[in-house]
């Protein structure tokens, strides 16, 4: 079975490098010419772990293949694969153009029988569409389209996609039912349950999944802020909740509002869909009201925990992605905190092992200077603030930072920080959904550097 896959970002590229990984020829097709060009010079656009290991062997053993040309990927694929982008519109809905114009210039190079799947995340209907207007593009090509919802996680994208919690198949009809159980078999023989049903079920079901993980981040976000506001622990609290099998204890660390390219999107698309189907989502309209506003207070946090005006005190912020191991800066919490410290006339120093080109190329801020050294971003801060739990920052030599830094206070928000640690070192701690903890007296004594 020979494969073609339209887009080669986060889903795209993991997706076609690990279909090679698993023996099948495949093609990857992006209009974006300067990252095909490095794709095939091994440079990869994004950073996921294990994937340069296996794009680079696949491509040198001919089994992975590049191009910008429907006409050099397409004629041959037996499953052609959409992965394009599906960005959120100003009014919410989802942005479709990307799907619909792929969908368009594959019709057209479709030669014997193809299947087309949509793993982009799209709104119910959306197979079926995309078969309507390339059924007219293209009469009398043999072809059905299908839904196949991509759940990967970054930071864990080639994991997720050869081992995954399921894979959900969204069908018109049972031939196409035979091939996709056909593509999944390598992921099947290793226990992995394939989920048939039809495709608007497939396409709701990627949204619900998105909006329940997000209302379980922003229900405990939610119950942090109690915690802190009548002198509860949020981690006690968390892991005692988790410990009950029907809640689990994964998403219940609270912290600076979700971010990335999936979460906010999706919720909001289900919302819309709800609403234009007279079936409106309560709870996640709630979530992203939430969400977006705990975005916006981060910056009180910050001027609350250095009791007073952020103006002209040197403010370092360690971490940019939107989670750890990805270079995604997409609605990354960061995106809303620095320029927000910025308009308080802030001094912002901001840090991130892998996304500071990310960010740089969207927020350009005199009074925000990026560095690649975490030391660097440290030196003569008067707070540091944590935004990404980056294994980089679970264990700082805090007895160092104290020195590094001007003043002592120290921001977590997403609890990675052992606060007696911190304290002992004369540092101030505040974590989130936890008391505020004061600096004790060092036990060395310290140096304040300039
Ligand atoms: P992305 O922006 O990283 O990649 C999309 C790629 O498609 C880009 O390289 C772009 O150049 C290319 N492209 C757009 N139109 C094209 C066309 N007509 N022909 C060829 N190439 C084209 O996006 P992504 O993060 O990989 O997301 C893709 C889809 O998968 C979205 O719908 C997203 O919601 C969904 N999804 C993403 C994740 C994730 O973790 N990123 C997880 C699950 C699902």
């Amino acid at each position: 079975m020979r494969i073609a896959v339209v887009g080669a970002g986060y889903v795209g590229l993991v997706s076609g490098a690990c279909f090679a990984e698993l023996g099948f020829e495949t093609w990857c097709i992006d209009k974006d010419e300067e990252k095909i060009e490095s794709l095939k010079r091994g440079e990869m656009p994004i950073f996921e772990a294990n994937l340069e290991e296996i794009v680079v062997s696949n491509f040198e053993q001919g089994r992975l293949h590049f191009t910008t040309s429907m006409a050099g990927g397409i004629p041959q694929a037996d499953v052609v694969i959409l992965a394009v982008g599906t960005p959120e519109r100003e009014d919410g809905s989802v942005d479709l153009d990307s799907v619909f114009g792929a969908g368009l210039e594959v019709a057209r190079h479709l030669e014997g029988t193809t299947i087309i799947i949509t793993k982009s995340t799209v709104p119910v209907g959306t197979s079926r569409s995309l078969y309507r207007k390339m059924r007219e593009a293209n009469p009398v090509a043999d072809f059905e389209t299908a839904s196949n919802p991509e759940f990967l996680r970054e930071g864990e994208a080639v994991m997720d996609f050869m081992n995954p919690d399921r894979i959900v198949i969204g069908v018109a009809s049972e031939r196409s039912a035979a091939i996709l159980r056909r593509l999944y078999r390598p992921q099947q023989l290793v226990g992995v349950p394939i989920e048939v049903m039809s495709p608007e079920t497939a396409e709701l079901t990627k949204y619900a999944c998105n909006s329940f993980l997000a209302t379980k981040v922003g229900f405990i976000n939610d119950v942090s802020d109690l915690c802190q506001a009548v002198n509860g622990d949020i981690r006690q609290l968390g892991r005692a909740m988790g410990l009950d099998s029907r809640i689990g204890p994964k998403f219940l660390e609270p912290g600076p509002g979700f971010g990335g390219s999936c979460f906010p999107k999706d919720t909001k698309g289900f919302a819309l869909m709800g609403r234009d189907a007279g079936a409106p989502q309560k709870i996640v309209e709630a979530v992203i009201g939430g969400n977006a506003q705990r975005k916006r207070e981060l910056v009180n946090h910050v001027r609350a925990a250095c009791r007073g005006s952020l103006a002209d005190r040197r403010v370092a912020v360690l971490g940019l992605t939107f989670k750890p191991d990805t270079n995604d800066v997409r609605e990354s919490p960061a995106l809303e905190l620095l320029p927000a410290l910025a308009a308080e006339a802030a001094e912002v120093r901001a840090h991130d092992p892998r996304g500071i080109a990310s960010i740089a190329a969207v927020l350009s801020i005199r009074s925000i200077k990026y560095c690649a050294d975490l030391w660097d971003s440290l030196k003569g801060a008067d707070a540091l603030v944590i935004l990404t739990q980056w294994a980089d920052y679970r264990s700082l030599d805090w007895n160092l930072v104290r020195n590094a830094m001007r003043g002592t206070v120290i921001v977590d928000f997403r609890n990675i920080c052992d606060p007696e640690q911190v304290t002992g070192c004369g540092l101030d701690y505040h974590g989130i959904g936890v008391k505020p903890a004061p600096a004790k007296e060092p036990a060395q004594p310290s140096v304040a550097a300039e």
